[in-house]
């Protein structure tokens, strides 16, 4: 009798620690269920992020790809790269503005305080990037015909008739400007060194042309590009040394842009934008190919001038407007 008890006693103790091991082992495949499931939660949140910011940027600059197009296109009729185009879009994403330190550096402007109020003056610079081209003269004889000066962002071209634009520009009292020699974003952005030659061919070049040493300059795609394999900062720092100032663009006319815009939309494009601001960059481009851009050159003047914007060409007393803050580039 007791025999027996003892054996249930033991069978239940069994009993017992085998459910409590098959307990334990479900608590234990729920919690390593629950850790993976959190894991693959996790993982996936922050895919969804990322493809997110992706689909941001990608919306941002919809017109990307076609504009790549373009800018092969450009290169193609040209024979130059012609072009920031792929990434002009990218004027209203972000610019700079906080320059909470100068070091003796141009301020650029902050997107807010540059935003007009009623009854502000409207300052316009009109500015062409990527020539001298077979269109400058036409654009220059504009420009004089309504007494306006304007900014030229060239690249270098040594044939005869390039240098002769070069110094035409200068001797109509308009600003002569950097855009880099050769515009080539593979090998300009390739490293430091190489932007550094770069840039010292230009500003060399245009010195011996026309004599103007040049103090302005526009980044390839602007200082807000994505092509760059150096960080930007490194490139602003050195033309920062160098008291270079830089300049980005606020309004762009949309020249750049593969849809070919008519004359009157390009119009359009820079009046609707220069209304919002107390100084407008207006960026447009001096190339082969643009030809809306030529044709409605006088009739932006018109409308920014009959608007009460005064047109002026860019100088050391000029609000810069940076995308990225040259002030905000601590020097080494
Ligand atoms: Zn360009």
């Amino acid at each position: 009798m007791e025999e027996s008890s003892a054996k249930g006693l033991k069978q239940e103790r069994r009993k017992r620690r085998r459910v409590a091991q098959i307990k334990m082992t479900l608590i234990c495949i729920i919690g390593i269920w629950l850790v993976v499931s959190m894991v693959i939660c996790g993982v996936l949140l922050y895919k969804v992020h990322v493809l997110e910011e992706d689909l941001k940027f990608l919306l941002k600059n919809f017109t990307v790809s076609q504009q790549i197009g373009q800018i092969e296109e450009d290169a193609n009729q040209t024979g130059a790269d012609t072009g920031e185009s792929a990434y002009l879009n990218l004027e209203a994403a972000s610019w700079a503005g906080d320059t909470e330190e100068s070091y003796g550096i141009a301020q650029a402007v902050n997107q807010e305080e540059n935003l007009a109020q009623e009854g502000d003056a409207h300052k316009v610079y009109l500015t062409f990037d990527d020539g001298p081209s077979g269109n400058t003269h036409q654009i220059l004889d504009t420009l004089d015909q309504y007494g306006v000066k304007a900014t030229f962002f060239v690249v270098g071209k040594d044939d005869d008739k390039s240098r002769e634009l070069y110094k035409r520009i200068v001797d109509e009292g308009h600003t002569l400007a950097m855009h880099s020699y050769s515009h080539k974003y593979s090998t300009l952005y390739s490293s430091l060194q190489s932007f550094e030659e770069d840039f010292s061919e230009i500003q060399n070049y245009l010195y011996e042309v026309t004599g103007e040493e040049c103090l302005f300059y526009r980044f390839p795609g602007g200082s807000s590009n994505h092509v760059s394999s150096v960080d930007m900062k490194e490139l602003i720092r050195y033309l920062n040394e160098r008291g270079i100032t830089y300049f980005d663009w606020n309004v762009a006319s949309g020249d750049a842009a593969s849809q070919k815009f008519t004359p009157e939309k390009l119009v359009e494009n820079v009046t609707g934008d220069v209304v919002k601001y107390k100084t407008s960059i207006v960026l447009m481009h001096d190339a082969d190919a643009k030809v809306s851009t030529v044709k409605a050159l006088g009739p932006m003047i018109e409308a920014l001038q009959g608007m009460g914007a005064e047109i002026l060409p860019i100088d050391e007393s000029t609000t810069v407007v940076q995308h990225i803050a040259a002030a905000s580039v601590d020097p080494q």
